[in-house]
């Protein structure tokens, strides 16, 4: 049975690849991330090369950044850091302004289900 298995996993070789491709470039995304945030304080334009570089990777194999995404703007790609953005509350949503370009984030407050 464990030689069977063995053997069924030869054979996908292609799909495991891709699989472990997208882990790594996954792994990559959230170090540069990470790093874009300790890095934005003392380097804002080295931070920002980060998070470019993080979503040239995400693009490229189609990975979903989730809440990754939250930490910069979606425009200009600056990390969100202090007193570069703004954040308001309207109509249970919340506004985050990049004083950078401007960019408007919009996030959908969920009411919490209890
Ligand atoms: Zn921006």
């Amino acid at each position: 049975m464990l030689k069977l298995a063995f053997g069924i996993f030869l054979l996908m070789p292609l799909k495991r690849e891709k699989d472990l491709e997208r882990k790594i470039a996954k792994e990559r995304i959230e170090f540069l991330l990470n790093k874009a945030q300790e890095i934005k304080k003392e380097n804002y334009e080295l931070a920002r090369r980060y998070v470019e570089l993080a979503v040239k990777i995400a693009k490229k194999y189609r990975i979903r950044l989730g809440k990754l995404k939250v930490f910069f703007c979606k425009k200009c790609l600056y990390p969100y850091s202090e007193g570069k953005f703004r954040v308001r509350i309207h109509k249970s949503r919340v506004i985050v302004t990049c004083l950078n370009c401007g960019y408007e984030r919009r996030v959908p407050v969920k009411p919490k289900k209890s």
